[in-house]
């Protein structure tokens, strides 16, 4: 059997009949398709049934047949939303549950080539924008993974190598399109259900699963078809990983806000780090730029340096791998206000826990710190930095001490660069009053909590 074709596979026992509406669309792990469609990038799944939605209709359908499930079977069976399947915590796939994919949605339509406004469905991946975009001259700030997909990361953050320059990835949202848990499909946007609006620009699924987005691409280059950015690979050995910090803290503050900066770290021993910098400037002018980059030379001692003026889709890579499982480790993160020697003392200090493999810096502020707090469901602006570790598999009370030199330096986190789902880590996603406004719009819009999965603030 093929999957998705032309076959309706049986509903698991006590299951309510698959509508006719999702005929063609169901995967069972008696169908072929299963292999490829049970797993994400960070967690090997055996989900009792794969909706691999082809329209906007099936996604209605899903989500109402997903709602009737758990009524008829009185049980909270998994039920996961997956876009591009690269969810940090592994919940775009389950145990035993339902996952609705969105890969199949995957169209983009360039609607304005001069205001650089664009119309993406859900389960396209960055990779395939930066593709769209630079042959039109424009540019979007997304990741550093040309395999992310939309879906997710849109509506969960997006720090890109244009962050500083262009805010973050949700703040070049214009309307969004979502489905909501009654099955309700609806365009939102500032003067169409604005708080359905507010909720999907950082919420993550929260308020509703988004299968379109139109979104404001920026222009960078003055000549049209010679689009490059300029993209300097540095690689540093430092003895004092936090004097390192606090100075790439003060280069990238005094720097403009074009230039973003990202940094991975590993120890070497002896106190010694390698650090890898990447650090892109978003903008036409390179004469501009270059002392920028000389000064990013005298941080520390560089052992390796590569500077190049490359085409865009170059520095979001889109291998297009298939998923099953592969990247096992876990991931942390905060938000810290400020890149000093006291949170390069903390890096260096989580480097050294049992576990640890590396570490990571990237540059917040800019245009992400413009946008007032309550503008979105990102309520974390003033930041300067986000710092995180990737470590092995390790239980949750040793992840917890490995990253608990960071941890205490945290003043909120980016959720979806992160493993930890727990209460803690989503009211430091979203503090405050911003929390509290996503609580009341989640339980207007989703009163039995269909959207459990992931780091959400209302528990069952
Ligand atoms: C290799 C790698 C590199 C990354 N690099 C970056 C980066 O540079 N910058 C950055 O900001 N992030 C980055 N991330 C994090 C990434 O943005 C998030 O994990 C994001 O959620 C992935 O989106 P997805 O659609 O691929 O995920 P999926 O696994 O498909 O979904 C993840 C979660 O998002 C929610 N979701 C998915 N689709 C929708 C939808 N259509 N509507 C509503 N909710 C939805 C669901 O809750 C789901 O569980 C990276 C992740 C990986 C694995």
């Amino acid at each position: 059997m093929t999957g998705t074709s032309n076959h309706s596979p049986a509903a698991p026992p006590h299951w309510p009949a698959l509508p006719p509406a999702l005929a063609g669309t169901a995967i069972t792990a008696q169908d072929s398709g299963y292999a490829a469609a049970r797993s994400s990038y960070m967690a090997v799944g055996s989900p009792q049934l794969v909706f691999k939605a082809r329209t906007e209709e099936h996604v209605q359908q899903a989500v109402l047949y997903a709602a009737q499930v758990r009524v008829r079977t009185g049980e909270r069976i998994p039920f996961s939303v997956r876009s591009g399947g690269h969810g940090i915590s592994g919940m775009s796939t389950n145990s035993g549950g339902i996952i609705l994919d969105l890969s199949g949605l995957r169209a983009f339509e360039l609607l304005d080539p001069e205001s650089g406004t664009f119309r993406v469905e859900a389960g396209a991946t960055w990779g395939q924008i930066a593709s769209a975009l630079a042959a039109n001259d424009l540019v979007i700030s997304s990741g550093n993974f040309g395999d992310t997909g939309v879906g997710g990361l849109a509506t969960a953050g997006g720090i890109g190598y244009f962050g500083r320059a262009q805010g973050l990835t949700l703040d070049a949202m214009i309307r969004a399109r979502l489905v909501t848990a009654d099955g309700e499909v609806r365009w939102v946007d500032d003067t169409h259900e604005p708080e359905l609006f507010w909720a999907v620009r950082g919420g993550a699924t929260q308020a509703g699963i988004a299968t379109a987005f139109d979104f404001k691409a920026t222009a960078l280059d003055s000549v049209p078809g010679n689009s490059r950015i300029l993209h300097q690979q540095l690689t540093y050995v430092s003895r004092n990983l936090a004097s390192f910090t606090a100075e790439w803290g003060q280069w990238m503050r005094e720097a403009p806000d074009q230039m973003e900066s990202f940094l991975t770290i590993q120890a070497l021993g002896d106190g010694q780090h390698a650090i890898q910098a990447r650090n892109v400037w978003a903008g036409d002018d390179a004469m501009a730029a270059r002392p920028i980059l000389q000064a990013a030379m005298e941080i520390a001692q560089v052992h390796d340096e590569h500077t190049q003026a490359v085409p865009y889709p170059l520095i979001v890579p889109t291998p297009n791998t298939p998923h099953v499982g592969q990247q096992r480790i876990q991931m942390r993160d905060v938000l810290v206000d400020v890149a000093d020697e006291e949170l390069g003392a903390a890096l260096a200090d989580s480097l050294g826990q049992r576990g640890t493999l590396l570490a990571e810096l990237r540059g917040l502020g800019g245009a992400i710190a413009r946008v007032p707090a309550d503008a979105t469901a990102w309520g974390n602006r003033h930041q300067e930095v986000l710092a995180g570790t990737w470590m092995h598999p390790l239980q949750m009370a040793e992840q917890d001490a490995a990253f608990a030199p960071l941890q205490q330096l945290g003043t909120g986190t980016y959720g979806a660069y992160s493993s930890d789902i727990r209460q803690d880590a989503a009211a430091l996603a979203w503090p405050g009053a911003t929390g509290r406004k996503l609580i009341e719009i989640s339980e207007q819009v989703d009163p039995q909590l269909l959207f459990d999965r992931g780091l959400t603030l209302r528990q069952h």
